[in-house]
C-alpha cells in the first residue's frame, strides 16, 4: 500500500500525436498506466484534440498551444512533409508546456514522459528537460526495425525481390514507401525518428505481443541497449473507450451480419486515409461481385481519388449495375463499427489495408487476410501477415477483377483457407492470452527512472 501511495504521487506525462490511429494506443496505455497507480498529464495540441470527457476524470489535460501551418492541418497532405512540420511546429511549445509543470512542485513530481515514438522532436525537448522519456510506437515491432535500419537500405531499391538481410521476411519491396512523396523528406523524417530514439528515449513501448514479435522485440532491445515493452494488444488490455471515431459508424451492419450464416461475409475496408483511384475501385466491385461470396465493405469519402464522388466529403458512386449484386449478397456502409464486426461469428476474412491497427484487430479476433497495401507500414505488415504469420494472401500487385475474385476465392473456401484460419484462430489464442505482465514491468522501469 506504501509503494502504492508513493507511486501514486508520481506522474506521467503523455504526448500523443493529433491522429486517431495514434491517439488511441496512448490513451489505452495512459489508462492502463493509471490503473496502477501513476497520475497522468496528457499533453495535447489543439488541432484534433482529445476529449477529456471520455476519460477518467483523474487524467489532467493540457494544450500546448501550438500553430500548425496547413502542410499539417490539410487533408491529403503529404505525409512526411506532414509529419516534418508537425515535429518542427510541436517542439518549442511542447517544451515550454513540459517545463511549466516541473516547475509546479512536489505533487506533480514527474517520473517520464511518454512521447510518441514519430514526435521526434518533443522525445528531444524531454531530454533536454531532463525528463526521462520513453518512445510509444503505434505501430509494429518489425516497422520500427525497418525505420532504424533505413538509412543503410536506400540503395536496396535496385533489388526490390531480394529479401533484406537481417530484416526477413521483408523484401526490399516491403520497406516503407509513399509512392509520389519526396523520397528525401521521407528519408529525413525516418532518420530523425531514428537519431532521436538513439540519442533521447530511455526505452521503447510498442503496441505488439510476443506472440507475433518476440524476436523483433529481442533484436531492438539489442540495437539500441535498452528496454522495450510489448504492451499490446492494447485494445484488448485496456478498457479505455476509443476517442471519437472519424465517422459515424453505420451499426444496421450488424444487424445484416447476424441474418448472415457463420464465417460466410467478406469484410473489405481500406481504413481511413488510404485512396485507390477509380480504376482499381471498378475492378475491387467486380471482383467482388465475381468472387460470389457476401461481402461488407466500406466505402468511405475520400476513398476514390481523383473525384469520383463530387469531392472528398462525398460518397463515391458505385459501378453502373453494380446496385443488382449488392440486393443479392453485399452491404456498403461508410463507415463500419469494425472490431464489433471483425468479432462478428459471420465473417469469415477481412480484404483490408494493412494499417497496423486493422491488421492487430484481424489477428485479435482470428480472422486471416487479404492484403492490398497502400503506403507506408501498411508494406511491412502485409508482408508479416502473408510470409511471418501464414494468415493471410495478397491480392496481387495489379488489382484486376479475374484475380481479385480468384484471390477471395482462394482465401475463403479449400484447403489454403482451412490452413490460414488454423494458423488465424492460433494467433487469436495468443492475443488473448497476452497479459498485462508487461505493463507491470514498464510501471516497475518506470519507478526506476
Ligand atoms: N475503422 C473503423 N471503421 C471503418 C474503418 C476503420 O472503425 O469502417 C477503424 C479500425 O478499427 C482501425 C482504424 O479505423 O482501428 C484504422 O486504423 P489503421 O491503423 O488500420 O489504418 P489507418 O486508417 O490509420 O490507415
Amino acid at each position: 500500500m506504501a509503494g502504492q501511495e508513493q507511486r501514486r504521487r508520481r506522474r506521467i506525462v503523455l504526448f500523443p500525436l493529433p491522429f486517431q490511429g495514434h491517439m488511441n494506443p496512448m490513451l489505452q496505455l495512459a489508462t492502463l498506466l493509471h490503473g496502477r497507480g501513476l497520475a497522468v498529464t496528457v499533453l495535447h495540441t489543439g488541432f484534433n484534440a482529445p476529449d477529456p470527457t471520455r476519460h477518467p476524470a483523474e487524467f489532467t489535460f493540457v494544450p500546448i498551444h501550438e500553430s500548425f501551418p496547413a502542410e499539417v492541418t490539410s487533408p491529403g497532405a503529404d505525409i512526411a512533409t506532414q509529419l516534418l512540420a508537425l515535429n518542427a511546429a510541436c517542439e518549442a511549445p511542447f517544451r515550454e508546456a513540459l517545463a511549466s509543470l516541473l516547475l509546479r512542485g512536489q505533487d506533480q513530481d514527474v517520473a517520464c514522459a511518454v512521447v510518441d515514438g514519430q514526435c521526434y522532436s518533443a522525445l528531444r525537448a524531454a531530454h533536454q528537460l531532463g525528463v526521462p522519456a520513453l518512445a510509444l510506437r503505434t505501430d509494429s515491432a518489425a516497422t520500427f526495425r525497418s525505420m532504424l535500419a533505413y538509412p543503410r537500405l536506400r540503395d536496396a531499391e535496385e533489388r526490390l525481390e531480394e529479401l533484406v538481410p537481417d530484416l526477413e521476411p521483408l523484401r526490399a519491396r516491403d520497406l516503407i514507401r509513399v509512392d509520389g512523396s519526396d523520397t528525401d523528406a521521407l528519408c529525413g523524417f525516418i532518420g530523425s525518428v531514428a537519431d532521436a530514439t538513439r540519442a533521447s528515449a530511455s526505452g521503447i513501448v510498442i503496441n505488439t505481443f510476443e506472440g507475433i514479435e518476440a524476436s523483433e522485440l529481442v533484436k531492438i532491445q539489442r540495437e539500441l541497449s535498452r528496454p522495450a515493452f510489448a504492451v499490446g494488444p492494447l485494445h484488448l488490455l485496456s478498457q479505455a473507450p476509443a476517442e471519437q471515431s472519424l465517422h459515424a459508424p453505420d451499426r444496421g451492419c450488424l444487424a445484416w451480419l447476424d441474418e448472415r450464416p457463420p464465417r460466410s461475409v467478406l469484410y473489405v475496408s481500406l481504413g481511413s486515409v488510404a485512396c485507390v483511384d477509380r480504376g482499381v475501385f471498378e475492378e475491387m466491385a467486380w471482383g467482388l461481385a465475381g468472387s460470389g461470396v457476401p461481402f461488407l465493405w466500406v466505402v468511405r469519402p475520400g476513398l476514390v481519388s481523383g473525384g469520383g464522388g463530387g469531392g472528398g466529403e462525398e460518397v463515391p458512386p458505385l459501378p453502373d449495375g453494380f446496385g443488382k449484386e449488392i440486393r443479392s449478397r453485399g452491404k456498403i456502409v461508410s463507415w463500419a463499427p469494425q472490431r464489433e464486426v471483425l468479432a462478428h461469428a459471420a465473417i469469415a476474412a477481412f480484404w483490408t489495408h494493412c494499417g497496423w491497427n486493422s491488421t492487430l484487430e484481424s489477428v485479435c479476433e482470428g480472422v486471416p487476410m487479404l492484403v492490398q497495401p497502400c503506403f507506408a507500414d501498411q508494406l511491412v505488415n502485409a508482408r508479416y501477415v502473408t510470409h511471418g504469420w501464414g494468415v493471410g494472401m495478397e491480392v496481387g500487385e495489379e488489382i484486376e477483377r479475374g484475380r481479385v475474385a480468384k484471390a477471395v476465392t482462394k482465401l475463403m473456401v479449400g484447403d489454403d483457407a482451412a490452413q490460414m484460419r488454423g494458423r488465424a484462430y492460433h494467433l487469436k489464442m495468443q492475443a488473448s492470452a497476452a497479459t498485462s505482465l508487461s505493463i507491470d514491468c514498464l510501471v516497475h522501469y518506470i519507478s526506476s527512472l
